[in-house]
């Protein structure tokens, strides 16, 4: 999918003049050499960008505005080289409203056990620098994420790495909007919601338009931009004739082609980043759209099925967050459809009438066309294929009536036994954790959907990390998770959350 755009972090260091020039030199010059390192790892998917040494409450407050104001930074990286009295970060971290790490590392890893002196001593302290930091920070109440560790052992570079996607996912929120050319259908309630609260809380604009509007749009596409789309189409995938009259099949997959090209104009046109369908809601769309749907999810639009603009948007942020990640396996709207509770063989067969994104698959990716009871349309071209193994994380945001919740399963995608041939559907297929039975009970407790925004390319951490951000509650359904101390959590969560 398209990057996002090539955001940058600050590197900002503490320290204070108690210990003179000298020291403040050694302390720019260590902070330098950090940030240097780090971009050269090879394992942060954005640039950090070093700033001058923080020691007074009027620069601070600068800093922390500048990077208010600078559309590239996402994130502000903080370190106490040595001790910075805390009261001078007041002002700044009131006015800061991106996302915050507090490194606690320290410039040397191992205790200089011959040479050691006063003067080391009081130069590297970020040991008792950072507790200081630390409490103004939670005395604030600022959410911010904190990692300990020496700057150059891989695991606490894989952990910065890790919070600058979360970061993305906060910073680019805010730049969600999803079209909605359909209600969410009659009577579901899992898929309704505040969207007003929605903005207000991750900033995310959901707007209607009707339906034959993009209709019209799609009508508008030449034949010719369509005949060029099908047969990039007929180079890529396979083809399922399945006895189909060849002429016949091309046609239906050409509504497709059109409906895709007039779709992503229609959305660039307006700046939707998301986009929710409805079955029930098509008007003059001669299919429900399929393959089209498919593919602009592989190309980074967020989508969700019957109105579910909760999952669009979540889709969405969640391909920002892992955009540009090397070996990335995929990110999906899904729906939990029917279990295998053969014991020892149990999970969870996801799939959708056909909107799953082809980033997840694994092996062919085929195109059929199959009637489709649902949307009284003619029969819609669809990709089919099976995903990948291994684990990744299904997410559903739910509305509570006065507070949002995310849920966060941890699942491991695996092969089903046998091929499906009479499915015509792409599919994937988990098991929840801890296991079927304590994860989907869980899962219920929590007032889970059957739609998920799935990857497997982000961990429960970051997407937990992500709601505090947003100041939502977040529950994880994961290895440790167990039915008496899970609906504790959800308890004393609605103590929190009210
Ligand atoms: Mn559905």
């Amino acid at each position: 999918m398209k990057a996002v755009k090539s955001y940058k972090f600050w590197f900002c260091t503490g320290s204070q003049d108690l210990y003179g020039d000298e020291c403040l030199k050694k302390v720019a010059k260590h902070s330098q050499i950090i940030v240097e390192e780090l971009n050269k790892s090879g394992i942060l998917p954005f640039e950090v960008v070093w700033k001058p040494t923080l020691i007074t409450n009027e620069l601070i407050r600068k800093t922390f505005n500048e990077a208010n104001m600078d559309e590239d930074c996402a994130g502000v990286i903080t370190w106490m080289h040595t001790f910075s009295p805390a009261k001078s970060w007041i002002l700044g971290l009131q006015e800061y409203r991106k996302p915050l790490l507090h490194l606690h590392t320290q410039f040397n890893e191992e205790i200089p056990y011959d040479t050691i002196d006063m003067d080391f001593m009081n130069e590297n302290q970020a040991a008792h620098g950072d507790r200081e930091y630390g409490y103004i920070v939670s005395r604030m109440g600022i959410e911010r994420k904190v990692v300990m560790g020496h700057w150059s052992d891989k695991n606490v570079q894989e952990r910065i790495a890790s919070w600058m996607r979360t970061a993305i996912g906060v910073i680019e929120s805010s730049h969600v909007r999803v079209m909605r050319v359909a209600d969410n259908m009659r009577n579901v309630a899992v898929t309704e919601g505040d969207k007003v609260e929605a903005q207000l809380k991750f900033g995310w604009e959901v707007d209607t338009y009707p339906v034959n509007e993009i209709a019209e749009a799609v009508g508008a596409v030449s034949e010719s931009d369509t005949n060029a789309l099908v047969d990039e189409y007929y180079d890529k995938y396979e083809i399922l004739l399945e006895g189909r009259d060849p002429a016949e099949f091309r046609r239906h997959v050409a509504v497709q082609a059109q409906i895709e090209l007039g779709f992503e104009r229609f959305l660039e046109e307006k700046n939707y980043q998301a986009i929710v369908t409805h079955f029930g809601d098509l008007g003059a769309l001669k299919q429900l759209p399929g393959l089209a749907i498919q593919r602009l999810e592989e190309k980074g639009y967020g989508f969700g099925a019957e109105g579910d603009w909760k999952v669009a948007a979540m889709v969405r942020i969640m391909k920002l967050m892992t955009s540009g990640m090397k070996d990335a396996k995929g990110t999906s709207m899904l729906e939990d459809y029917t279990y295998n509770l053969v014991k020892g063989k149990e999970g969870i067969l996801q799939a959708h009438m056909l909107e799953i994104c082809p980033s997840i698959a694994e092996g062919p990716i085929s195109i059929k066309c199959q009637p489709l009871s649902m949307g009284d349309r003619e029969d819609p071209a669809r990709l089919v294929f099976t995903s990948k193994e291994g684990p990744g994380i299904a997410t559903s945001l739910v509305d509570l009536g006065t507070r949002f919740r995310l849920i966060i399963n941890e699942v491991d995608c695996k092969k089903v036994e046998k091929p499906m041939p009479k499915l015509p559907v792409a599919t994937n297929f988990w098991e929840p954790r801890p296991n079927l039975y304590t994860g989907a009970e869980a899962w219920i407790l929590a007032g889970g959907a059957h739609h998920t925004a799935f990857s497997y390319d982000l961990t429960s951490e970051q997407m937990a990390d992500w709601a505090d951000a947003m100041g939502i509650e977040s529950v994880i359904i994961g290895a440790d998770t167990t039915i008496r101390n899970f609906k504790n959590e959800l308890k004393w969560n609605a103590a929190v959350y009210r």
